[in-house]
């Protein structure tokens, strides 16, 4: 029997009658381009998360990008961001017309290494060639960056920091929730993400009025307080009202399904940790559990054997960013970023997701087991 990686028809299956309505709503009202339940999942989110302000968007990817544009970053800047992270950190980066930097990623937690940070902002600094003018830290699989750390460094270098918190969305460290941890904050409702919609979706989050303003803004064509006075360049970037009504109903349930999600992995870690590196784990913090990635020596062997019995993993991500060929010029090269190397062939990610009964985790473990102590 083929396990899922992700379930959303069980989640489904538990939210049909609230998910039906909101629809039907939208479906009745007709306002599909900002109606009011855009602001109505914003105030939500702001809410969930303790942030003052959140914005709504049309994907994560779009959610990096914003900020950018909005702080007038582009040619001549420099983007700090981690190599060992989804493309599009690296993407946004370039589309805003600046240089990404890549960092190595501390081998504890997968996330934005401080100290290599420090010292690439060093290096820029003294080659002069480019202005540092922000961070782009990740919060992969779910745990936060060590957002006090890079803050710190960023406050120094007068750099705006952007948490990447499209996979952390619900989680939190010890200095706050995700959506409070940097100056700004930006998440992605992609389907197999922990809070996920039914196509693309994202959203900023701030505590500053005057960047969630700019926000607004560079989201609608850039328009000013009438809506066709342009008053900066912007973008196409709203939230479908559909998908905000899809999150509404949501919303309602998730810090139950965060708390599965978390139920899950520390089951996993009880069964695996003799076996197999098991996930980071940071004292004070939460991850959102967005994935379970161990790590192995044989990885390609564990992924067969745990496929021919019908259990799916995933690769995230097997080759980091500075050495991919769109990205690879502006990378150290092979051997620079020897963290994000090790990992891209170290890791393996099981099956999660907050409607999976015990005993198919208890199937999945014995797998693992079997597989790397068979
Ligand atoms: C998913 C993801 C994104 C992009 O989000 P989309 O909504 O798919 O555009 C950006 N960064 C990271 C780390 C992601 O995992």
């Amino acid at each position: 029997m083929q396990i899922p990686f992700v379930d959303l028809k069980a989640q489904y299956a538990r939210l049909k009658p609230e998910i039906n309505a909101r629809i039907q709503q939208v479906l009745d009202h007709g306002q599909y381009i900002m109606g009011p339940e855009v602001a109505e999942l914003e105030a939500a989110l702001a809410n969930y998360s303790g942030a003052r302000h959140a914005v709504g968007l049309s994907s994560g990817s779009d959610a990096l990008l914003v900020p950018l544009i909005a702080a007038g970053i582009g040619t001549g800047h420099a983007v700090f961001l981690p190599s060992f992270t989804f493309t599009a950190t690296a993407e946004m980066v370039l589309l805003a017309g600046a240089t990404p930097v890549f960092v190595d990623v501390d081998a504890h937690n997968f996330n934005m290494d401080p100290v290599d940070l420090e010292e690439k902002i060093g290096e820029v600094t003294t080659a002069g060639r480019l202005v540092p003018r922000a961070v782009m830290a990740v919060d992969l699989f779910g745990l936060p960056a060590d957002l006090e750390k890079i803050n710190a460094i960023a406050k120094r270098q007068d750099l705006l920091v952007i948490a990447d918190a499209a996979q952390s969305f619900g989680a939190e460290a010890a200095g706050g929730k995700v959506g409070t941890l940097a100056d700004v904050t930006a998440t992605s409702f992609f389907p197999a993400k922990p809070l996920g919609g039914y196509g693309d979706g994202g959203a900023l989050l701030t505590d500053s009025d005057e960047l969630a303003g700019l926000y607004r803004s560079v989201r609608s064509h850039g328009t000013g307080d009438n809506k066709y006075d342009i008053v900066r360049l912007g973008l196409n970037a709203r939230l479908d009202t559909l998908q905000a009504a899809i999150l509404l109903a949501k919303i309602e349930i998730f810090s139950d399904e965060v708390d599965a999600r978390r139920k899950l992995a520390d089951y996993y870690d009880t069964r695996l940790t003799q076996y197999v590196a098991t996930p980071p784990r940071i004292e004070g913090a939460e991850s959102a559990w967005a994935q379970y990635t161990i790590q192995c020596d044989d990885r390609e062997r564990l992924r067969a054997d745990l496929g021919e019995q019908g259990i799916p993993t995933a690769i995230y991500y097997p080759r980091p960013m500075h050495l991919q060929p769109a990205y690879a010029a502006y990378g150290p090269g092979e051997g620079g970023l020897p963290i994000s190397e090790t990992l891209s062939g170290r890791v393996l990610s099981l099956p999660m997701h907050p409607y999976m009964p015990e005993e198919t985790a208890e199937r999945i473990c014995q797998a693992v087991i079997n597989s790397v102590a068979g």
